[in-house]
């Protein structure tokens, strides 16, 4: 029997780990979920999946979800804090978008023997307590980011001294091909619209920006400790290559696979002893050619112009924890319609020229506090440059 929790468990990673919990389901346990405010699918997840806890951020739907569920053998909780299991929970995943996920990314070390992260923000902006805490609690720490995984597997056989250099490729997502001048009327339906994967608003916004790659290319320096002039960005409209790594040698090597996040997650879960045909019968559409016609290119900064952040936004220790949390703000002003499209790139571009920007960016958090701080500060002049 294997248990898992699922941080996240109503949003689309959630729902790609059902996709494969509900084909492995004789020999998996829920054990904890965790949402925000989907009442419906929390309803849903609690009478199909009996997990012992379910996590349940918003106040509201907190309340409105522990009263009809009072009875029940799930309990009903609003935060990490009293979480008892008896034994450790064999799997984890964190998939709470934005720096909402790390606390309970941190949280779920301790109780999880292993931990998959998709939540990209959280080792963003708390790595270094992430890996203090992982080596502290015995658990291991694999990142289901496609690209990450796929980097993971390349340098399973590599020392970092062996690296020439690491490309990620990026889809380009809906405006790859748009005239600069159009970018200016670009509405949130339109960034939604992703040519190649289907995801929660917040990372298809940073999709259709590159920010994602921006913070994807932060995620991989953390993770294997690898410098930013070593890490390229590459426009891939394909989707299939995932991460390449060039080797000193001369070799090129790279990951190849269907554009599904149930690749990633399901080998990171049981550890690559899966046979994926059995998931694509039921969930993944069969490509009949055995590999497509591979297409890379240059990034066009005309229409990306955030990525003139890829080599300072690692400059200073907490420069990604200013970046992230101004983008998360803009992101969601974008969201409502309250700025314009072009505004995103332009005033982190702006956040960076303020005067206290470097006070903050030095500072070397050691606790969460210290990281909220530091997100507070960029949140409150993210929103004064937006009025
Ligand atoms: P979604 O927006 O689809 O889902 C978000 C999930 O988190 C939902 O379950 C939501 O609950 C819950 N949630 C949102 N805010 C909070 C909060 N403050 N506290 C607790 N729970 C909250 O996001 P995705 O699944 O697309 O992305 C999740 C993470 O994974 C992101 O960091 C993203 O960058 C990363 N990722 C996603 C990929 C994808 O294919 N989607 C690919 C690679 C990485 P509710 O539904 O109840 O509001």
């Amino acid at each position: 029997m294997i248990s898992v929790s699922i941080l996240g468990s109503t949003g689309s990673i959630g729902k790609s780990v059902f996709k494969i919990i509900d084909y492995e389901k004789k020999n998996i346990k829920i054990r904890l979920l965790s949402a925000n405010k989907n009442f419906k699918l929390i309803c849903y997840q609690i009478k199909k999946y009996k997990p012992n806890y379910f996590i349940i951020n918003n106040h509201k739907i907190y309340l409105k979800v522990k009263k009809k569920f009072r009875k029940s053998g799930t309990k009903v909780l609003n935060n990490f804090d009293n979480i008892k299991f008896k034994k450790r929970i064999n799997i984890s995943i964190s998939a709470i978008p934005g720096i909402a996920g790390l606390l309970p990314t941190i949280k779920s070390i301790k109780f999880a023997n292993k931990l998959l992260i998709a939540n990209k923000e959280s080792i963003i902006c708390g790595w270094e307590i992430i890996k203090r805490d992982a080596v502290r609690y015995k658990t291991k720490i694999i990142p289901v980011d496609s690209e990450h995984y796929s980097i993971m597997k390349l340098l399973e056989n590599h020392r970092n001294s062996e690296i020439k250099k690491i490309y990620l490729t990026a889809s380009g997502g809906p405006f790859l091909n748009f005239k600069p001048k159009k970018l200016k009327n670009i509405k949130p339906k339109d960034a939604m619209k992703h040519p190649k994967w289907k995801m929660g608003k917040k990372i298809s916004v940073d999709s259709s920006t590159l920010m994602n790659k921006i913070l994807e290319l932060i995620e991989a320096q953390k993770l294997f400790n690898i410098p930013n002039d070593k890490i390229d960005i590459l426009i891939h409209p394909n989707s299939l290559v995932h991460a390449i790594i060039e080797l000193k040698n001369g070799l090129k090597k790279f990951i190849y696979h269907e554009t599904s996040m149930i690749i990633p997650l399901a080998n990171a879960m049981f550890d690559g002893n899966l046979n994926i045909d059995n998931y694509i019968k039921s969930n993944l559409k069969k490509n009949k050619k055995i590999i497509e016609n591979l297409i890379f290119e240059k990034v066009d900064k005309k229409i990306f112009p955030i990525i003139k952040l890829k080599n300072i936004a690692n400059k200073y220790p907490s420069s990604a924890i200013i970046i992230n949390a101004s983008n998360e703000i803009l992101v969601d002003h974008f969201l409502r319609k309250k700025i314009p499209f072009l505004s995103i790139s332009k005033i982190i571009m702006g956040i960076l020229r303020d005067r206290n920007y470097k006070k903050y960016a030095i500072r070397k958090p050691k606790n969460i506090e210290q990281i909220n701080k530091i997100d507070n500060w960029a949140r409150q002049i993210t929103i004064n440059k937006i009025k």
